[in-house]
């Protein structure tokens, strides 16, 4: 049978808890052996998505929740980075490299690019309701015989 296992955390959107959730999911997905290469890219992207959210996701003073899920199945890490906020109106546009809504803020428009390089597939969904990420990647120095 294939090895499975998930965790799920909820934290407000604060620029404090992007460093928290880098740390929570690289201290999960340790059980699949990564290599510290692919933990630092795990690491990177989960930063980026919930750099966005902060960023982002609640332009009011009253900052909303996070929600970040981690699946493993078999050798493969499943991330999903979840937020209540305004949304994003063009997906596309927002994915393309360089592209920000900020520029004011030097943000370089980056991000979504820098995820698309470090996990082996993403997929951003968006309403007024909120948006979610969710990025997947192949762990390839996983035993695959991990007992749970
Ligand atoms: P950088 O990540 O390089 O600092 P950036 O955040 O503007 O700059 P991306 O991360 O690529 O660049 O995001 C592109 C755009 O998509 C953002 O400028 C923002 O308009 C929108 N966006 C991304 N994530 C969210 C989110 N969670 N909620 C609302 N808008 C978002
Ligand atoms: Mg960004």
């Amino acid at each position: 049978m294939k090895y499975s296992n998930f965790m799920e955390v909820t934290f407000k959107a604060l620029s404090v808890n992007e460093g928290f959730a880098r740390v929570c999911v690289a201290a999960f997905c340790v059980q699949l052996n990564p290599s510290v290469d692919e933990v630092t890219d795990i690491k990177t992207a989960v930063s980026e998505a919930v750099t966005n959210c902060v960023v982002h996701a609640y332009p009011k003073e009253s900052k909303g929740d996070i929600t970040l899920r981690c699946e493993l199945e078999g050798d493969m890490i499943t991330i999903t980075v979840q937020d209540k906020g305004v949304g994003i109106k063009d997906i596309e546009k927002a994915r393309e490299p360089f592209y920000t809504s900020k520029p004011s803020e030097e943000r370089s428009g980056m991000g979504f690019t820098v995820m698309e390089s470090f996990m082996d597939n993403v997929d951003v969904t968006s309403n007024s309701f909120g948006t979610t990420v969710k990025m997947s990647k192949k762990i390839a120095s996983c035993p695959c015989e991990v007992v749970g």
